[in-house]
């Protein structure tokens, strides 16, 4: 299936929820430049998605096939027992405010408009989301990324990218040497049926990670991939 492109994303973000995030307080001069800078970033920014509806082909101890596709590391194949539909996708929070975001001086301010951008890529996963929601209706769901965990490394995701086709460069979206994306603000991943829901965050071991959405869970990761705690 070709892959369905999503580039008339709409960037609403709660201001209120920013400054809480960034530890704004109100009345002051921070909250006044947050939201000249937020004002300055909603006339640029374009966030994009990207994603197929894609099959399963075959289940192996440390890989899956994917539309033809091979994708390497343990994790794919504990997710998707059992499943064969699944949602391979790309989110950017755009070139745009990338561009824009350069032109930003000082540590503080880049902070702020680094968080404008997570929150325009928070934009671009929601509506990428809403869409698979709407038209496929898979039922509950969750997502994976690649590079999140060792099983499965960040190398994969040249895999995903050819499964996505050409949507990257139509989103403007580079993978560079090093596997990183470009602009930096952009996340692949498969959304996939699973009436538990998964998160990443639980199985990982790294410490003080700023992102982390979910606690570490030795016994779930143990139960995941046979190891011992
Ligand atoms: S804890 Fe941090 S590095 Fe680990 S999966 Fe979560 S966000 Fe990624």
């Amino acid at each position: 299936m070709n892959p369905i492109i999503l580039d008339e994303i709409q960037f609403k973000p709660d201001f209120d929820a920013l400054a809480s995030v960034l530890r704004i307080r109100k009345d002051g001069k921070d909250e006044k430049r947050l939201m000249d800078l937020l004002d300055q970033s909603l006339s640029v920014a374009k966030p994009k998605g990207a994603y197929t509806e894609s099959f399963v082909d075959e289940i192996e101890n440390d890989y899956v096939t994917i539309d033809g596709v091979r994708l390497n590391g343990k994790l794919l194949p504990v997710n998707l027992k059992n499943v064969t539909r699944v949602f391979p996708y790309l989110a950017t929070c755009g070139t745009e405010l990338e561009e824009w975001s350069g032109g930003i001086e000082g540590i503080r301010e880049r902070f702020w408009v680094d968080t404008i951008m997570m929150f325009a890529l928070g934009s671009a996963i929601g509506e990428i989301d809403r869409h698979i929601e709407k038209n496929s209706n898979p039922g509950a769901r969750s997502a994976m990324n690649p590079g999140s965990l060792e099983e499965w490394p960040i190398e994969e995701q040249q895999g995903l990218f050819r499964i996505l086709g050409n949507s990257h460069s139509i989103i403007g979206v580079k993978l560079t040497e090093s596997f990183m994306m470009s602009p930096l603000k952009s996340v692949s991943g498969i959304f996939f049926p699973s009436e538990h829901s998964y998160e990443n965050c639980r199985l990982c071991r790294r410490e003080k990670c700023p992102g982390r959405r979910a606690p570490f869970d030795a016994s779930l990761r143990e139960g995941f991939f046979n190891e011992p705690h």
